[in-house]
């Protein structure tokens, strides 16, 4: 009776099989797996890597709408995935020695779907013999205690993420294949655009915000207010209203001018900020970008490499609740050796660690905490996210924070102006969690009812209406999470994913003409695809696969007749929608591609174009101006609006793969670059007939003639040994 172990990640599966026992590292293909001797049986602890299967058409696509759909292989026909190959190969091979089968696999909806599909067709194993283990941290104590209380097969986690992978790949195959058809139809072109299930709907609503902003009209508003000084600290008291009419703003400015103020009335009162609850994903994401800036995806990223480094509990979770059955003590005791926690320990740990709660709630894992294992080696971002999340478990266990806040009222010749202030009384929970927190103290100084103040200095300022903001990365998944769309593991990619579409652009996010014509389109001609409505009942349907109340199969069937209704509608207006799809992707090109106005003619444009030999600058007004200029070859060419400082030529950027963005000055000939040219011997140009000379740019070397600028001829060098 053997035993396999699957894990999702490899390192993981290293970690799982240290804890249960002895473990020996064996190699199979140039992949590591563990093998644990445990009484006269053999465990292995294998690994997957993320998904080991997709979805894939099971006969080509004629016509949409199209259904038939089957798990394959993720690297037949993939070179990219070709190192997914062994570890398919591996589970295969020793499934015939093995009778026991234990999913490992992160226990969340999609390391169910990893290890159910990895058990059903690499395995080849009647799944419902399987066997399930559940943790959320990945700590001796816990792993131990999953293995002895392995769980059944999660069949409506199981069935939920089935149902979401078909359904997105319904939504996103035939939306895709309509917008291209319908593409190829008006314009013969073969252009792929995608959509998502989640994406366009997400694309949608940053839309309607891009819209508000667009048609806001923003009014010129007034506003009051005096300024003066007492023992060194400032105070500004601002008028309680605001002006739309400036002379009413003024009348009471004229009234107050050169008057005295009097205090009027000062009220304290004592207040508090309780301490926040514990981490969900969302709210680590949220915190995560205010603090540092980063994205939800880079913050979701960093917190599952601390997770696998046993470092915090799974961090894909809901919950912001910290069960009582955790270890909060032993925890803490733990972290105490971290010497810049060592004092908040000891004083948490003279108090009953009773944490507090948020409402969300998620069955499978607790809120995100430390697991007390200690940080070896921490890269710069795992350090902070780790930090954050320390201080923030520390937050929950302490007492609010109280602080006294002021409101002071001053009367100018019967005008009233206020002022706020806050002191701290008490820090609680700040001690712990200030930094991160925001909570800021605002001075004001000693000042008694009746006080007269001179030189209150009226100011009256002018501003204006403001748009509602934009959204940036966190913003979104938020908004996305309120809405209902996506899931807690997703919702940071399907922003990732818009950006890389060119669908978005920018922290403070606008949307582009591309993905403003595609989501305008679909709106006008089947709204129902764009709609968030829709989204979220299917995401509610799937929700109730968890809770067992509808089944896989019902959920797919009723998908299928609303998209079959959808494409109906979008084949009627095909035409249209072509047509108006080209308008938005022939703007998003030019403004993707236009480098400037050419500097030879001094009258076309410059555009990116791509030939044979990869992406070139030409001008627009080929053949009449033939300047053409190369482009470093393996780079992401993004023009600029930018010229040249040294010879005016337009400069672009050019991104190299794991390399720092260069602005380049695509004049080959810019004194900017490095001013090489080596004779070549008894070679001509064929233009002018002067010698050729071997040059060197940021592109590399080529071949030109030596009476640049008179003449611009150049070639490239051949390479011998590719003839
Ligand atoms: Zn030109
Ligand atoms: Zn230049
Ligand atoms: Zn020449």
């Amino acid at each position: 009776m053997n035993t396999l172990i699957l894990t999702e990640k490899p390192n993981v599966a290293e970690k799982i099989a240290n804890f249960i026992g002895k473990s020996k590292k064996n190699i199979y293909e140039g992949i590591k797996y563990y093998e644990v001797d445990h009484q006269d049986t053999k465990i292995y602890v294998v690994s997957a890597v993320g998904h080991l299967y997709k979805l894939r058409q099971s006969s080509p696509i004629r016509d949409y709408p199209f259904f038939d759909v089957e798990w394959i292989e993720t690297f037949k026909n993939s070179k990219k995935n070709k190192y997914v190959e062994p570890y398919v190969r591996l589970i295969e091979d020793l499934s015939n020695k093995v009778d026991i089968f234990i999913n490992a696999c992160d226990y969340d909806i999609e390391g169910s779907v990893i290890g159910h599909n990895a058990l059903v067709y690499a395995a080849k194993t009647d799944i419902s013999k399987s066997f399930r283990m559940k943790f959320s941290s990945l700590t001796k104590d816990e792993i131990i205690s999953a293995y002895e209380n392995l769980n059944p097969p999660d069949y409506p986690m199981i069935n939920a993420g089935l149902a979401r992978h078909v359904l997105d790949w319904y939504y996103g195959i035939n939306t895709s294949k309509a917008m291209t058809e319908s593409l190829k139809k008006v314009s013969g072109r073969y252009v792929t655009l995608s959509a998502g299930r989640v994406q366009t709907p997400t694309l949608k609503f940053l839309l309607e915000r891009e819209i508000e902003i667009n048609n806001f009209v923003s009014e010129p508003y007034w506003i009051l207010f005096i300024e003066f000084k007492k023992n060194g600290i400032e105070v500004k008291a601002s008028y309680q209203e605001e002006f739309f009419d400036e002379n009413k703003a003024l009348t009471i400015f004229n009234d107050i001018k050169n008057k005295d103020g009097i205090v009027k009335e000062i009220i304290k009162k004592e207040k508090k900020i309780n301490p926040p609850h514990p981490f969900d994903l969302g709210t680590l994401q949220k915190e995560a970008y205010k603090n540092f800036s980063y994205l939800p995806k880079r913050t979701q990223d960093i917190a599952q490499s601390l997770y696998e480094a046993g470092l915090i509990s799974y961090p894909r979770t809901s919950s912001q609740k910290l069960p009582k059955s955790l270890n909060f003590r032993g925890i803490i005791e733990k972290l105490m050796k971290i010497g810049e926690y060592g004092h908040y320990c000891e004083e948490l740990l003279k108090t009953d660690l009773i944490p507090v709660e948020g409402k969300k709630d998620d069955p499978a894992h607790p809120a995100i905490h430390p697991t007390g294992e200690l940080p070896k080696k921490l890269t710069d971002d795992q350090s902070k996210l780790y930090d954050l999340i320390v201080r923030r478990f520390f937050a929950v266990f302490a007492e609010p924070y109280v602080y006294q806040s002021i409101s002071i009222e001053i009367d100018v010749n019967g005008h009233s102006f206020f002022a706020s202030g806050r002191v701290g009384i008490y820090s609680g929970f700040l001690k712990y969690y200030g930094d991160y927190s925001g909570v800021e103290e605002v001075l004001l100084p000693e000042l008694n009812e009746g006080e007269k103040i001179e030189k209150i200095n009226p100011k009256k300022e002018e501003k204006v209406t403001k748009p509602p903001p934009r959204y940036n990365p966190a913003s979104v998944v938020s908004e996305m999470e309120k809405l209902g769309i996506g899931t807690k593991s997703t919702r940071a990619n399907i922003v990732d994913i818009l950006y890389e579409r060119n669908y978005i652009d920018g922290r403070q996010i606008i949307v582009t003409d591309l993905g403003e014509g595609i989501v305008g389109t679909l709106e006008k001609y089947c709204p129902d695809i764009v709609s968030v409505e829709l989204t979220r009942y299917f995401e509610e349907q799937m929700e109730k696969i968890q809770d067992n109340q509808i089944t896989k199969e019902e959920i797919l069937s009723e998908a299928k007749e609303k998209l079959i209704d959808i494409f109906t509608k979008f084949k009627e207006n095909e035409e249209n929608i072509g047509k108006e799809l080209l308008v938005y992707l022939e703007r998003e090109e030019r403004r993707r591609n236009y480098v400037g106005i050419c500097p030879i003619c001094c009258e076309g444009e410059l555009f990116i174009r791509s030939g044979r030999f990869g992406p070139f600058i030409a001008c627009q007004r080929y053949p009449e101006c033939n300047a053409t200029f190369s482009l470093p070859s393996n780079c992401i060419v993004t023009p600029t609006e930018d010229k040249c400082k040294i010879c005016g030529f337009p400069v672009v950027i050019a991104t190299r793969k794991r390399a720092r963005p260069q602005t380049v000055c695509i004049n080959q000939e810019c004194p900017s670059k490095n001013n090489y040219s080596v004779p070549i011997e008894g070679k001509k140009c064929p233009r002018c007939g002067e010698n050729l000379v071997i040059k060197k740019s940021f592109y590399g070397p080529f071949i030109g003639c030596s009476s640049y600028p008179k003449c611009r001829y150049t070639e490239k060098i051949q390479d011998s040994k590719e003839e």
